[in-house]
């Protein structure tokens, strides 16, 4: 089993729409496993393989983790057949660090897939379940949770939070160019990493 390297936006990976799994064998085995493991690393109820860099139409799921994997479940080609009510949740999702946001949902849905013995799951789903799957089939259609806000919430949101990920990479690359330079301790990097903030240099 590996950790797998998290998808995150703005990735062209997420707003495609994945293909149908047609054949369960070994490698779509190992794929889930490593999905699990790096779920649970994240610390993530759920996730879905394009946020993994494959697109294809298979989600892992727990919104329970401290029951040490008991609700684990994955899903291969699941649907909605139904759904039923509104209901809103701030959402958070691993290929947008940081960013939370409140996304109206149905409230109850029917949902079809099947697991890797190809046995067909047929159940209802409400409260946290229910959102964090139609979460992660969103996934699946190339869909994110910041599709799901109105235009101008959108686009609030969106620029804030790219605007974040910008600070935090010119943060990551003055570090680097300091550890280049040979500044060792982390509490110099951060003193110089000011200094030459107040300064204004940019190599
Ligand atoms: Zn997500």
């Amino acid at each position: 089993m590996a950790r797998l390297p998290l998808v995150i936006y703005p990735d062209e990976i997420l707003t495609r729409p994945s293909a149908e799994v047609t054949e369960i064998d070994q490698d779509i085995v190992d794929f889930i496993a490593n999905m699990r493991e790096t779920m649970y690393a994240s610390n993530g109820i759920g996730l879905a393989a394009p946020q993994v860099a494959r697109n294809i139409r298979i989600m892992t799921i727990d919104v329970d983790p401290d029951q040490g994997g008991k609700s684990f479940m994955h899903l291969i080609n699941p649907i909605i057949v139904e759904g039923h009510g509104k209901t809103s949740y701030d959402e958070g999702c691993l290929s947008f660090p940081g960013l939370v946001a409140e996304v109206r949902r149905k409230k109850t849905i029917h949902v079809q897939g099947y697991d890797l013995s190809g046995r067909l799951l047929d159940f209802e789903a409400d409260g946290l379940l229910a959102i964090c799957f139609q979460h992660e089939l969103d996934h699946l259609n190339g869909v994110t949770f910041v599709d799901r806000l109105s235009p101008v919430q959108k686009t609030l949101v969106v620029r804030d939070y790219l605007k974040r990920r910008e600070e935090d990479e010119e943060d990551k690359q003055i570090a680097d160019i300091l550890r280049m330079h040979g500044v060792a301790s982390e509490r110099e990097a951060a003193e110089a990493g000011e200094a030459v903030l107040k300064t204004g240099v940019r190599t």
